[in-house]
């Protein structure tokens, strides 16, 4: 694997640090726990995606664009990211903001990611629930095409064979991390959605033969349908990178059982364990992702699948200016 053949541009701080967590590990009383901070990537309160988009965005300017193009659910951190991605490179950002989620807070549309969105000079417009979001995208890049920009089209969550590259570089950040430490890592969490992040860790794992299990934790769909979109996206990954071995199925991991009534939706586990790492570490999680991803964590070390001995890293992929949105979860005040 020699990533530096693709373009890449300079968006975020990198490494991000990998900290063990003694409290939460004294708490719970399972595996030693250590944390990936993606959280800390730095472009406009960081996240997952910026690593995805400093190979996007290079793709982009290779290809002349001007114009980002992208979609995502209201509080999406993916689209805050390429906002911000865009002022960086002098690009306008264009998006299209599912209303996924029903029964959320009174400022839902204003605050936390759109109020970030709103600074960062996206152009936006709403979509009801259950659009063909990627295919709304595709044509708002077609009329922008014909008032004569240049648009460059990013799927949802950046997850395609080029954003992955992002955490197929990650992976190999984590381990040379880990060798330079002594530490020998078991496991890999973290919260999965749009698929990109797991296809990648798992394309570049493979291709530095580094046995290390990735578990993914579902946020909305299916354990199998899950499955299947990591498996088709780490293998196109692992192709462009000159992978040879196959990638097998039997490498995707994940569990949908942290879902809850749906994307976006509280569930009292994620509630818990946003409060717990605050408490322990304070370290804010986010209501949508990691917090669900670290409550099939804690799950899953309760079940012990994830045992004493073992190491295990959670990637905390970012997301907490989601939190402002679902203020009434955790305001003192508020619930009373
Ligand atoms: C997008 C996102 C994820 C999921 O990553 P995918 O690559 O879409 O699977 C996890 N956590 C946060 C905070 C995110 O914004």
């Amino acid at each position: 694997m020699h990533l530096a053949r693709f373009p890449r541009v300079k968006l975020g701080h990198f490494p991000t640090p990998l900290e063990k967590l003694d409290n939460l590990t004294k708490a719970l009383g399972g595996p030693d726990i250590y944390i990936k901070r993606d959280d800390c990537t730095g472009l406009a309160t960081g996240g997952n995606k910026t690593r995805k988009l400093e190979f996007l965005v290079a793709d982009a300017m290779a290809k002349g664009a001007d114009a980002l193009v992208t979609q995502g659910a209201t509080q999406s951190n993916h689209v805050r990211q390429t906002a911000a991605a865009a002022r960086k490179v002098g690009m306008t950002c264009h998006a299209l903001l599912e209303r996924r989620v029903e029964n959320a807070g009174d400022n839902y549309e204003t605050t936390g990611n759109v109020l970030l969105d709103d600074m960062l000079r996206l152009e936006y417009a709403f979509r009801p629930n259950g659009s063909d979001m990627n295919t709304e995208a595709m044509a708002l890049a077609d009329s922008l095409r014909e008032k004569g920009k240049k648009p460059y089209f990013i799927p949802g969550g950046g997850s395609n064979p080029v954003g992955a590259l992002g955490y197929a570089q990650a992976a190999a950040e984590l381990v040379y991390q880990a060798d330079t430490i002594g530490l020998k890592i078991d496991k890999i969490v973290h919260a999965t959605g749009s698929a990109g992040t797991q296809a990648g860790l798992l394309a570049g794992l493979h291709a530095i033969s580094a046995p290390i299990d990735v578990i993914g934790i579902s946020v909305r769909a299916k354990r199998e349908a899950q499955i299947a979109n990591v498996h088709r996206l780490a293998v196109a990954t692992a192709d462009l990178i000159g992978v040879k071995a196959e990638l097998p199925v039997e490498m995707v991991e994940a569990y949908d059982e942290y879902v809850g009534p749906g994307y976006g939706q509280p569930t009292d586990s994620m509630v818990d364990a946003i409060s717990l790492l605050a408490a322990e570490e304070a370290i804010i999680l986010d209501p949508v992702y990691s917090g669900k991803g670290m409550a099939g964590m804690i799950g899953l070390i309760q079940q012990g699948v994830l045992k004493k001995g073992e190491t295990v890293v959670f990637i905390h992929t970012g997301g907490s200016a989601a939190l402002f949105a679902y203020e009434h979860l955790f305001s003192k005040q508020r619930r009373g």
